[in-house]
Formats: C-alpha cells, structure tokens, sequence
C-alpha cells in the first residue's frame, strides 16, 4: 500500500485538529517568552573574563582577555587585569580554559534537508527543516546565515521574520531567493528559467518579496544569467552561482559576485564543452589531467581574483562523496553521535545506506577532488581571494546544520590554513561578503556581541571547536544542548 494513503477518519480527524490547536511555543511567542527556555544567560551587562581570545581577523589568539558587553554589544576587549573594575550590575563570568570566537558566518546554508532515501527514481527531493535547522545553526555557533537557494522561500522569509521577532531561536538569516535556473529538470521543487526575461521577472519578483541574494544554478544559460546579475545589481544584491553550463571565467566576466563550491564544479575545463551547455561528466568533477599548479587553472584563479569574485568552500559536503570520511569512530565520533541524536530514524539510516555504499564501491576519484579542492582554495587565498565557508547541508545527507560548520572548519584546517586563518576564513571574511563587517565578524568594540564560547583550545587543536558551550546573538547567551535537545529527531522531518 502506499504510504499515506492508509489514514482512516479517525487519524485525518486527529491530524486536522492538530494543525488548528495552538502550540505551546506559539502561545509562548505572544508572551514574548519563546526564547526563554533556550538562554543560558539574558544579564544585558556582561563580563566574560579569563578567556582565550580568538577575534577573527586572523590574528594569534590572546591568553586572559577580558570581554565586557552591555545592551548587545561589545564594549570594551582587554587583558583581564584584576585592577581594573568591572561595570556596575555587571554579571561577571569566569571562563578560564575557555576560547571565544566570533559568532561563525555561515554563507553555503540551507534551511532543508534531502529527503530521506531519495524521492521516486531520479527526482531529488528536500524537506524544509524549519524547526531543526535554525536551531541546529545556532547550536553550532553559527550566528548569521546565507542561506544559498531555497526550495521554500516563502518558509525562509518567514523564519527569517519569526527569529528578528524572537518568537523563534536561529541565527540572522539572509535569505537567498529560489534557485535560478533549474537542475536539468530532475528536481521539481526548482522552477527552471525559460529565458533571460523569465530570469528577469523571478529576480524582480523575490527582490520585493525580501530575498536579499539569489544563487544561479546548474543549467542556467549566459544570458539568463547576465539578466539576473543586471536585475540584482540595479538593487543592490548579489547573485552566487553553483554554475555548470556556464564556466567560472566566462561567469566572472558576466559580473557574478560569489562562485560556490570551488574549482571541482567548475566546467569549463572539459575540452568538448559547448557555450550555454553542461558537459557530459561534469557531475563527476574535474577531468582527471587537470591539475591546480597548471596555467589554465592559475589563470582562472587570477581572473576571479581580479574581477574579486569570493569562493564559498563547501568541504563537509564535498567529505560524505569520499569512502570511510569523516571517520565515525576517530576524531569525528563526537559529531556522529550528536548526529545520531538530531536525525529521524530513517534519515540516519539512509545516510548510513549511503556511506556504505560509497565505502563497498570506494570510487577513487572522489579523495583527488577532495585534495585537489583543498590545493586550489589555499592558491586563491595565496593570490588575494575572499575565501567564504559554508556546509551545504545537502548531498545524500548527514551534512547537519550546525554540525557541519564545525566539520567545515577542521577541513579548512587539513586543507593547510592554520586554525586561526581557518576562522577567520569562517567569520570576518562572510561580514565582509555580507557588507556588514562593521556589526559582525570579529570580537572588537563596537560590534554586536555574537560569540562562541567553546571549551579548550581550537588555536591548538581545531577538534576542539565542536565543543560549544555557550553562542551569544547580540549579547544573549544561548544553551546549545536545549537548543539541540528540542530538535532531537527532527532533522529529515521538519
Ligand atoms: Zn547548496
């Protein structure tokens, strides 16, 4: 029988009622108390005292700082002298053997899961997760998102509302408009382009329903794409792209802001590619002589550089594809086991279905894309790139909100950036993307009080950066494990 066709009266009876009693958290949110039993610390003068500092722009960590915060914002950063007095009311915590760091910058989020074991043959489907994934984010650390496509914009903006309203926890959303241009017509959640005036028209509609960035996709054609640049620029925002049928130069040309995922997707270096259309195998990555000290590929890197197009890294997602990473008994096991806990059943069991696969079959192009990724990232960042991270919480699954914006950072870290260049990469460098690097980004005076508070030392070993004990949004401190608590089993459903 198929599923959900077998409900009887009584059940469709129950599920009706369901939808139309209100929630305890919705009641809440008229109180104003929603947020309430997600903070650990609401004092609006704060002192953090005895920490580790590591304040995002890249340089070394600071032993025994002092931080001081009043009405959500950093007021002063300094040595924690016992001389010098603390504000009056202020409530002072003692968090010696602790790092903080910026709130991370998420700029490859989504807000949807892929459906569990697929959707019918050759369609792929994702479940919205409005109730896990900003939660899971904010978990995390991460306190500002882009979120990178959406298949429910409409949802997005409407989470982005709850959570500036406090009604709901997550991070500060910027939402990105529906997927422009479609994925060769195999994902029906994604409207695809019939021309650069439809590109035109989807990019004007969802501009003024509050989108503040759009993502170009797969089998957008040039000039569909040239009009939605055109039509985002004249107001203001940027377009990304996860391009295939148009190469990265050629895109950089057409004034594109942001290319996502790095050289991997990039097409143009299959000899028989043709204008306006994705090559054969370009789903399966790079052609396997192309190498990243090579002159075509240092020339693409100076061509983005100089038309100062950001790369998003997405390793974490780019890891589940590679047989046996992340290893679930080792250094990740930590991770695997929080996963265990957020994910349905069935959603875990299709990621680990999936793993498996990849393990039995180990494809042995998977570990070079990795690598080569990896090489070609350090080699922007050499020539001048703003390099973004993000986690992409899509592929087959087990890329978790939150979850893999840690994961996301340890690669950077194996990629061959030091510790503290691999956050900085993860939050001064998406404020600047995001245009909002005087509010955001890094730890210094005057900024909004979005930090992490994790325990031991992620400058020495970066592992250390999952563990979070505390992320202030504008100088609320937040409980990771109720946040994550109230979104056990949800990841896969809502
Ligand atoms: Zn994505």
């Amino acid at each position: 029988m198929e599923p959900g066709l077998n409900l009887t009266p009584r059940l469709l009876r129950l599920f009706v009622v369901a939808i139309f009693v209100p929630s305890p958290t919705w009641t809440a949110a008229q109180d104003g108390d929603a947020l309430k039993p997600y903070i650990k610390e609401a004092s609006p003068v704060l002192v953090l005292e005895h920490v580790r500092l590591i304040d995002g722009t890249g340089a070394a960590p600071k032993e025994d700082q002092r931080i001081d915060i009043e009405s959500g914002k950093i007021t002063q950063v300094q040595d924690a002298s016992p001389n010098r007095a603390h504000p009056s009311k202020a409530k002072v915590l003692d968090l010696s053997g602790k790092t903080v760091i910026p709130g991370l910058v998420g700029m490859h989020e989504h807000l949807f899961y892929p459906a569990p074991h697929g959707g019918p043959p050759r369609l792929q489907l994702w479940v919205e997760m409005a109730d896990s994934a900003p939660k899971l984010y904010l978990a995390g650390g991460v306190t500002t998102a882009r979120t990178a496509g959406s298949v429910e914009p409409y949802t997005d903006l409407s989470l982005k509302a709850m959570i500036d309203a406090g009604q709901i926890p997550g991070p500060k959303l910027y939402i990105t408009g529906p997927y422009l241009g479609g994925y060769l017509g195999r994902a029906p959640q994604m409207h695809t382009l019939t021309g650069s005036d439809d590109a035109a028209r989807t990019v004007d509609y969802w501009a003024a329903e509050g989108v503040t960035s759009f993502k170009a996709y797969m089998d957008i054609k040039p000039d569909e794409l040239k009009t939605a640049i055109e039509h985002a620029h004249a107001k203001g925002l940027k377009v990304t792209g996860h391009l295939c049928a148009v190469g990265f130069r050629e895109a950089a040309a057409l004034g594109i802001d942001n290319l996502e995922h790095g050289i991997v997707v990039d097409s143009e270096f299959f000899p028989e590619k043709k204008p306006g259309i994705c090559p054969d195998g370009a789903d399966e990555g790079l052609p396997k002589n192309v190498q990243i000290d090579s002159a075509p590929v240092q020339q693409t890197i100076r061509d983005l550089v100089s038309h100062h197009v950001a790369i998003t890294s997405t390793l974490a997602v780019f890891e589940v594809s590679v047989p046996n990473r992340p290893s679930l008994l080792s250094q990740n096991a930590r991770n695997f086991i929080r996963l265990s806990e957020v994910l349905t059943p069935e959603a875990l069991s299709g990621y680990l279905l999936v793993r498996n696969f990849y393990a039995e079959g180990n494809p042995p192009d998977e570990a070079r894309l990795l690598k080569m990724e990896m090489q070609f990232e350090r080699e922007f960042v050499k020539a001048g790139g703003l390099l973004l991270a993000g986690c992409d919480p899509t592929s087959y699954g087990g890329v978790v909100p939150g979850y893999c914006d840690h994961r996301e950072v340890e690669l950077l870290v194996e990629a061959g950036f030091t510790p503290v260049e691999a956050i900085h990469i993860a939050t001064q460098n998406g404020a600047i993307f995001l245009g909002q690097d005087a509010s955001i980004g890094t730890v210094a005076v005057g900024k909004s009080a979005d930090l992490v508070v994790i325990a031991g030392n992620p400058a020495k070993n970066i592992d250390d950066i999952e563990n979070v004990e505390m992320v202030f949004k504008d100088g609320v401190g937040y409980d990771p494990e109720k946040l994550i608590k109230s979104a056990a089993g949800l990841v896969g459903l809502r």
